[in-house]
């Protein structure tokens, strides 16, 4: 394995802190978030914050930023 691995992206996720307080419930004392930063076209996305808004962003950011990544050109 070579230690110099070129990212094209990196996707950034910060699980945040916090402690359950009661049944199910869950309070935070620092929230999640992610960001996502695009090296081919220097893009950053987000960050967005909140449990809900982070799962969304990682399911969705990758394909999303595809789309409107200004650095089109592919290198084969
Ligand atoms: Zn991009």
């Amino acid at each position: 394995m070579t230690a110099r691995q070129v990212l094209n992206a990196q996707l950034v996720v910060d699980c945040g802190e916090g402690r359950a307080s009661g049944r199910g419930s869950f309070t935070y004392t620092r929230p999640p978030r992610a960001r996502y930063d695009c090296h081919r076209c220097g893009t950053r996305e987000g960050p967005v914050t909140g449990p809900d808004a982070v799962i969304r962003f990682v399911a969705e950011i990758r394909s999303a930023h595809r789309d409107r990544c200004t650095a089109q050109e592919h290198r084969t």
